[in-house]
C-alpha cells in the first residue's frame, strides 16, 4: 500500500464548529481506512484573521473527540522562511511578478474593461502589471496563470472538475501587499513538505484546488489526491459560520457530535458505541470503495 498521509488544516480564526468537525472526522477516517497517518496543520499565516490561543482551543477540541495528530502539530507562522524560499522560485522560473494594483485600480480595470463581476466576492485580476511596474511600487506578487486549456482534476467524491484559471480566476495573489503570504501559497508548500498524499476537507474548499495544481506545477512538486466533504448548512442555506447559527461544539458529549459529522458524511449510527470508530473506518471504506 502506498504511503498514506493525510491533513486537517484549521485557521485559528474561530473554534471547531460542526462543519470544521466534519472536515476534521473525514480526514481522520480515510487515513485510518487506509492504514495511514493522520497530521494537523494550524494554518496561522494569516495573521490578521487569527485569535490568540485559538489553535489551543481547537487542539482541545479535536483532542475530546478522540482525534489527535500521529506528529508534532505544524504551525504555518514558523515557516515563513520556506514561502519566501517558494517565491524566489517562481520569480526566477517567471511565473511570478510584482503587482502595484489597489483593489480600487483593479476594479476601474475592469470597468474600463466591461469586467464588472466579481467571482465569489473575488476581483478577476486583468492583468495589469503583468508586463512591468512602470515605476510604480510594488505591492503584491501574483502568479502568472496561462491561457491554455482548461485544468482538469478527479475528486474521489465529486468525480471530474474543471476550471480554466486565468479565465475564471485570473493571476492569483502568492504574497499580499501587507506582506502576508496567501493560503494558496503555503498549502501548497506543506502539502508538499509534510509529504501529504491525500487532501481531504470541505467542499468548499474545492473551488481552490486548481489553483493549488498550477502552483505544484509551478513548483515541481507532486499533486495529492483529493476529496471534498459535504457541507454542514446553515439556517440560511448557506456555508455554517458564526453569522448563520453555527453553535459551539459540545466537547462534552462527543459522541453525539460525531453521530451528527458522520451522518454528513453518509455513515449510519454505528450500533455499539464503544466501537465507533472502527464501524465508522469499516463504513468509510466501503463508501470510498477502499481495499478492507
Ligand atoms: N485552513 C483552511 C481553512 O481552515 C483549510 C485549508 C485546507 O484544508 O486546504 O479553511
Amino acid at each position: 500500500m502506498r504511503n498514506y498521509i493525510g491533513r486537517f488544516a484549521p485557521s485559528p480564526t474561530g473554534p471547531l464548529h460542526a462543519g470544521s468537525l466534519v472536515a476534521a472526522l473525514a480526514s481522520w477516517l480515510d487515513a485510518r481506512a487506509q492504514g495511514g497517518q493522520w497530521l494537523v496543520r494550524i494554518e496561522d499565516v494569516d495573521s490578521t484573521r487569527c485569535l490568540p490561543g485559538m489553535d489551543q482551543t481547537i487542539l482541545q477540541q479535536l483532542a475530546a473527540f478522540g482525534l489527535i495528530s500521529d506528529q508534532p502539530v505544524l504551525y504555518q507562522s514558523g515557516r515563513i522562511h520556506l514561502y519566501q524560499q517558494a517565491l524566489q522560485h517562481l520569480i526566477a522560473s517567471g511565473h511570478a511578478y510584482p503587482c502595484s494594483c489597489s483593489r480600487r485600480d483593479i476594479e476601474l480595470a475592469q470597468q474600463r474593461s466591461g469586467h464588472v463581476k466579481p467571482r465569489h466576492g473575488e476581483l478577476i485580476y486583468p492583468g495589469t502589471c503583468r508586463h512591468g511596474l512602470h515605476g510604480r511600487p510594488a505591492r503584491a506578487w501574483r502568479l502568472t496563470t496561462e491561457a491554455t486549456h482548461p485544468l482538469l482534476w478527479q475528486d474521489r467524491r465529486l468525480g471530474e472538475q474543471t476550471q480554466d484559471v486565468a479565465a475564471e480566476v485570473g493571476d492569483f495573489v502568492l504574497k499580499r501587499a501587507d506582506g502576508c503570504f496567501a493560503y494558496q501559497l503555503a498549502v501548497v508548500v506543506d502539502d508538499a513538505a509534510q509529504g501529504i498524499s491525500d487532501v481531504v476537507r470541505g467542499e468548499d474548499l474545492a473551488d481552490n484546488t486548481a489553483r493549488q495544481i498550477l502552483l505544484q506545477r509551478a513548483l515541481n512538486l507532486p499533486t495529492p489526491r483529493y476529496l471534498h466533504t459535504p457541507l454542514v448548512l446553515g439556517a440560511n442555506g448557506e456555508k455554517l459560520s458564526k453569522q448563520n447559527g453555527a453553535q459551539a461544539l459540545d466537547s462534552l458529549d462527543p459522541l453525539v457530535e460525531l453521530n451528527r459529522a458522520a451522518a454528513v458524511l453518509g455513515l449510519s449510527a454505528p450500533p455499539a458505541p464503544a466501537d465507533a470508530f472502527a464501524n465508522w473506518v469499516a463504513q468509510w471504506r466501503c463508501l470510498y470503495n477502499l481495499p478492507p
